[in-house]
């Protein structure tokens, strides 16, 4: 049997100033909103439930999530629970955040 993995480029989270998780208001998503000890709680059981970036499966790749999205934008009406969650890897956060801020500003 032929194995089908293929080797993954490491998408190791960028840890600088580029991630913007668990800093309150930042960029266009700045709606307000609970992000203190209970969300972060909430954040990493999430995480440790949803590992993987689901933008990235959906393009058939792997990537390790770190940031814990509204699939609704909170500005946008979008319920702050477990319902309106996905996890993502920074690049795709990154991606959903800059096409959202268009949306946002027509
Ligand atoms: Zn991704």
């Amino acid at each position: 049997m032929k194995a089908k993995l293929q080797t993954l480029k490491p998408q190791v989270p960028m840890q600088g100033d580029r991630l913007p998780v668990m800093r309150p208001g930042y960029g266009f998503d700045a709606t307000p909103r609970d992000r203190g000890r209970p969300w972060r709680r909430k954040r990493a059981a999430w995480l440790a439930e949803h590992p993987l970036c689901c933008a990235c499966e959906a393009k058939g790749r792997v990537a390790v999530a770190v940031i814990v999205d509204h699939v609704v934008p909170l500005w946008r009406g979008g319920a702050d629970d477990a319902s309106n969650y996905q996890s993502l890897c920074g690049p795709d956060h990154a991606a959903k955040s800059a096409r959202e801020a268009v949306e946002r500003a027509k």
